[in-house]
């Protein structure tokens, strides 16, 4: 298990430790919740979206320190972002965590810090979670998300 000491890095324990915008969000006009019966993780992602652009975002939940520091780096992340650019970030994050090879994303920025996940197959759902969470907040999906 000493590799998995690795991928908790400095960036991840502190969004771990001290979560950002982890509150429920007064005057969200979307929400949604997502469940990953993997690992345990559940997180519920609400956001403020006026003419397209995320104005707001937050999240609650309880989960692993990859879940939470995922979903704590998204709400940084996706702040002021328009609906065309999260989906794009959604992609690259996406690509990150699942491609075999480490190329760079710069345009990532701090996410960057959970492309160690790709090493471990099963931690990629712990770090998915928060994004389809809010993919399936976007689109005002009713039913849980479910990573399996
Ligand atoms: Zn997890």
């Amino acid at each position: 298990m000493s590799d998995l000491r690795e991928l908790y890095q400095e960036v991840i324990f502190d969004h771990y430790k001290t979560p950002r915008n982890c509150h429920v969000l007064a005057g969200a006009n979307h929400h949604a919740e997502g469940f990953n019966p993997l690992c345990g993780d559940q997180v519920t992602v609400y956001l403020k979206v006026e003419h397209g652009v995320i104005e707001d975002l937050s999240f609650e939940g309880s989960g692993c320190a990859i879940s939470t520091a995922s979903a704590s780096l998204m709400t940084e992340a996706l702040k002021g972002r328009t609906i065309a650019e999260v989906e794009q970030l959604f992609d690259d994050f996406h690509r990150m965590v699942t491609a075999s090879d480490a190329a760079p994303h710069p345009q990532l920025g701090k996410l960057e810090a959970l492309a160690g996940v790709r090493e471990f197959p099963a931690r990629v759902k712990c770090a998915t979670l928060a994004w389809h969470t809010l993919h399936a907040a976007l689109k005002d999906q009713a039913k849980p998300v479910t990573t399996e």
